[in-house]
């Protein structure tokens, strides 16, 4: 390994020098010094003119400088001038060798008259492919050999391109000065050449990052098992001069075949792998994994995708209808993103919500909506409709510092807007984090703004009830994974009414979201929930079509019906046994068709209806005559489902198909009686 220290050592026959940047001679041998009959000290702070013969036209020099900043070396016959006035001819070779560390490039100029060329070139070279601190082969050198390896490659072998960059360097030189993250650097480049087999690179790119090629392993496993070994080494304590230090490394390795064939490739994915090193917290090593890389690009692009529909005014929102059950009367819309794509039509925001939000994006989208959905909410009250309107925030946008700044600035722009009606709905988990704070930006837009919060999603989220207490929500949106199955399972429906009851003790109102059938709302409005959103009252649709729509909504009749009942918590067992009843009769429709083969429990006093029945029911209403009535028809409901399995078991699907037509008289027949019950327990005494 040659060094331009060891170049320029006593024991070299070549006449040596070496200029900075600004040609200014910084260091001269022994030998050039003879032969030119000037002393070290007249030479140091000259430029090489000092030996100009005058036997060149000043072209001469013009096309030498010409090849040395183009291709980084000359050579060729100079005739030069001794201190003494003699003149002659040498050969000079002269290259320029970059210190990767920092800008600062030096020349050096090796002369020989005795003509061996091929020997000083080679020297030469070595020196501009070394780095002068470290010793080590330096980014050139490296490029070159990884070149090589890769031509060579056998089929069998593989190779890790490793890039190493220490952790907490620059506050080595920051407070102990460059000498000491110099010596540290040496020390790095010697732990790792020790600990790396002889086959080996280790390279330094300049400043604190260096390269280690291995080239044989048997796979990843093995390259894990070496990179664990380089770390545990530079994590070693330094010792410099009685300073005892610590520091780390993030490296990053790319695998050669199977990463890429390409030398500049591999660096890429070594340098991407590191960069993901410290990003996931320092000292550690992440290899290159292709499915990953493939994934982030396509997140990227798509990242891209989504800047460029903001820019280009391609999003637009929907608002989708919240309604008063009970008053059935239409209270506001929840504003809902769209990307209307002119080449993908219309894409809905799950497909880009949550892209957005791994990056500021969904600030820039936060933004767009609350100046669309103010504006819009702005102009309905201008025209008489006195709806509020739902925005969705996101956890990001409501974490900004600037968030209270941006809802301030839309909101002084519409100073005739009551801003009550402008409610901010977030998720569970977008608080979570920070809550102090964030609770007191929120109490800090409610009272100074005047804006209402809503908490969206609610009951998917992972929040104790000390923290729901805290939350200034007016709205607790009940999601709709809870509210889809009201009508068909009895555990949701529980669930939906506990959740009902939470918010009214909290005084918050409840909206149920998702409500997908009239027959939902008339559970909902019973169960205490008024207010709901969902496609059985309208889909989310552009803002002229729901004022159209609106026009034209009528709420379902039953639901301001129902809604007067007074249901005391005893007393709603008797829904839940209705609904019970109901999938018993879905579960027989089910074996009738073939769609499964559950056979319903066919014990009248067995089945979960029967035991509301024997148990709740009659100890409650065992004296109401519509009590009475329910015991007579479940006996034949269960009847009737013999009748239809022993037909089953006879292979006799006809005659089952037609008994169970008398199946679903007697059903309706039971969920009468059971409304009679409900309408007679709940009537307000007069
Ligand atoms: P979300 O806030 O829970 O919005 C309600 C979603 O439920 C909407 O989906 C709506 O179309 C859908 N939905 C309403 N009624 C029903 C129903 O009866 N059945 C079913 N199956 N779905 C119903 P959408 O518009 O696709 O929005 C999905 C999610 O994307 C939203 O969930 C929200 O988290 C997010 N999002 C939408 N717009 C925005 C926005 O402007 N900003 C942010 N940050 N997120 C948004
Ligand atoms: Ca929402
Ligand atoms: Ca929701």
């Amino acid at each position: 390994m040659t060094t331009i220290q060891e170049l320029m050592s006593e024991t070299s026959s070549e006449s040596i020098l070496v200029t900075d940047s600004n040609l200014r001679i910084i260091m001269a041998n022994r030998v050039f010094c003879e032969t030119t009959g000037y002393s070290f000290e007249e030479v140091v702070g000259q430029t090489p003119a000092l030996v100009r013969s005058g036997h060149h036209p000043s072209e001469f020099y013009c096309e030498m400088w010409d090849s040395i900043h183009r291709n980084g070396y000359w050579h060729g016959e100079i005739w030069n001038q001794r201190k003494s006035g003699e003149i002659y001819q040498e050969h000079l070779s002269i290259g320029v060798v970059r210190n990767l560390g920092s800008d600062a490039s030096y020349y050096v100029g090796i002369y020989n008259g005795h003509g061996h060329l091929n020997n000083l070139n080679e020297q030469m070279t070595r020196a501009a492919y070394h780095d002068p601190l470290t010793g080590l082969p330096n980014r050139l050198r490296l490029s070159q050999r990884l070149q090589g390896a890769i031509a060579e490659a056998s089929v069998d072998k593989q190779m890790a391109v490793v890039l190493l960059d220490m952790d907490g360097f620059k506050p080595v030189n920051d407070n102990y000065g460059h000498a000491a993250g110099d010596r540290i650097l040496i020390d790095v480049a010697k732990r790792l050449t020790a600990s790396v087999r002889g086959d080996d690179m280790v390279a330094r790119l300049g400043g604190d990052e260096f390269v280690v090629l291995l080239t044989d392993i048997t796979d990843e496993q093995g390259c894990r098992n070496t990179l664990e070994r380089l770390l545990k080494e530079l994590c070693k304590t330094y010792e410099i001069g009685g300073l005892k230090l610590r520091l780390g490394a993030s490296l990053g390795a790319a695998i050669h075949p199977r990463d890429s064939n390409d030398a500049d490739t591999l660096l890429r994915y070594a340098d991407e792998a590191m960069y993901q090193a410290k990003h996931g917290g320092k000292n550690r090593f992440v290899i290159h994994d292709p499915v990953e890389a493939a994934r982030r690009q396509d997140a990227q692009a798509r990242m891209q995708e989504i800047h460029n529909a903001l820019t280009f005014h391609e999003f637009t929102l929907y608002y989708q209808p919240q309604v008063d059950l009970f008053k059935g009367k239409v209270i506001g819309a929840e504003a809902l993103i769209r990307w209307q794509s002119p080449e993908h039509g219309l894409i809905m925001p799950d497909q880009f919500i949550p892209l957005a939000e791994t990056s500021d994006l969904a600030i820039d989208i936060g933004r767009f909506v609350l100046e669309q959905g103010i504006a819009q909410v702005a102009k309905w009250h201008s025209q008489g409709l006195e709806w509020r309107i739902g925005i969705n925030i996101s956890p990001r946008h409501l974490q900004h510092p600037r968030f209270i700044d941006d809802v301030a600035g839309i909101l002084a722009k519409y100073p005739n807007l009551p801003s009550h009606t402008i409610e901010l709905e977030i998720i569970e988990s977008a608080a979570l984090e920070d809550i102090d704070e964030i609770v007191d930006m929120m109490k800090n837009a409610r009272n100074v703004l005047g804006v209402s919060w809503a908490l969206d999603d609610f009951g998917t989220g992972h929040a104790s009830l000390t923290y729901l207490r805290r939350l200034p929500t007016q709205t607790l949106k009940i999601d709709r994974s809870f509210v889809d199955n009201i009508t068909q399972d009895v555990s949701d429906l529980i669930m939906v009414e506990g959740m009902t009851a939470l918010a009214a003790s909290f005084r918050r109102e409840a909206l149920a979201e998702g409500m997908e059938s009239l027959e939902a709302g008339r559970l909902l409005v019973q169960i205490g929930c008024h207010c709901a959103q969902g496609y059985a009252i309208a889909r989310p649709m552009p803002p002229d079509a729901l004022e159209e729509w609106a026009k034209h909504w009528r709420p379902d009749p039953a639901w301001r019906q129902l809604g007067k009942r007074k249901w005391s918590r005893d007393d709603m067992p008797i829904l839940y046994a209705t609904l019970d009843h109901q999938s018993w009769v879905e579960t027989m429709q089910a074996l009738v068709n073939r769609q499964s083969n559950i056979v319903p429990e066919l014990n009248p006093r067995m089945c979960r209806f029967g035991r509301w029945q024997q148990s709740l029911g009659k100890s409650r209403y065992g004296d109401l005559p519509e009590y009475a009535l329910t015991v007579p028809t479940h006996e034949e409901v269960h009847q009737t489902g013999h009748k239809i399995v022993s037909l089953l078991d006879c292979g006799q699907q006809a005659a089952a198909q037609a008994e169970l037509k008398n199946l679903y008289i007697l059903r309706d027949r039971l969920l009468q009686q059971m409304d009679s019950l409900a309408e007679r327990v709940t009537r307000i005494p007069d």
